[in-house]
């Protein structure tokens, strides 16, 4: 199967878990993430109507960069962000999804504001408190939220996830849930329902996602095939 046949395929699935839960399909956007795919997979993804693309590593997107595989589709960071390389990810990424600590936050602001520009971010939930991941633990989001709404070069868009990858299907969904549940309360409380973004569902679980309210999904091997790490 091609990427765009791939691209399809999940297309169709994301439409069908859309219905089922009573919601439009077209208010759900499709991130491909292209980790360790080259660029010429990330232009053909784009050339299949992709929504956006998603790095995890600044390295490889600033390599992919200069390779325009991005063109024609908004670029996003979706991997774990080092303070040291946020240089190279503000301005570039139109959407860093994976904002989990108030120091990357201030380092973002920093970014931002020596450029002279606003950058839109996702704060990430670190929902099954695992000490190896980054991320607000759930009770801190709220604070994080308030946090971000002081800093005028940082626009916050929504929340991101990842569950722990050994969840059962119904432990999956009650993370999902549970984020959620905050999504709602941040918006609500303190962005006048303005956030539009709740990014949670992988190749394994995006269907689950979007019954679980997910606005944005994160889509690789479905999309590319396996990875083949070295
Ligand atoms: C790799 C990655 C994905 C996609 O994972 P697949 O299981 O290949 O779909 C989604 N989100 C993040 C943050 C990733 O690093």
């Amino acid at each position: 199967m091609s990427i765009a046949e791939n691209i399809a395929q999940v297309r169709a699935h994301m439409a069908e878990a859309a219905r089922e839960a009573g919601r439009d399909p077209k208010e759900i956007l499709l991130v491909g993430a292209s980790k360790m795919n080259d660029a010429a997979a990330c232009r053909e993804a784009v050339a299949a109507g992709i929504d956006a693309l998603g790095e995890n590593r600044v390295q490889e997107m600033v390599q992919k960069l200069s390779e325009h595989a991005y063109d024609g589709a908004p670029l996003h960071f979706i991997g774990h962000l080092q303070r040291n390389k946020v240089n190279k990810v503000v301005g570039q990424a139109a959407l860093i999804q994976s904002v989990g600590s108030v120091e990357l936050l201030a380092e973002i602001e920093k970014a931002a504001a020596a450029r002279g520009l606003t950058q839109d971010i996702l704060l990430e939930v670190n929902v099954g408190r695992e000490a190896a991941k980054s991320g607000f633990a759930p009770e801190d989001t709220f604070a994080a939220a308030e946090a971000a709404l002081g800093k005028p070069h940082v626009r916050v868009r929504g929340l991101m996830t990842i569950p722990p990858a050994d969840a059962d299907r119904d432990t999956n969904m009650r993370y999902f849930e549970k984020v959620r549940t905050l999504y709602v309360d941040i918006n609500a409380k303190l962005f006048h329902n303005g956030l539009e973004y709740l990014s949670m569902g992988m190749s394994g679980d995006y269907a689950d996602a979007i019954r679980c309210g997910a606005t944005m999904v994160r889509v690789g091997t479905a999309i590319f095939g396996a990875r083949h790490y070295l």
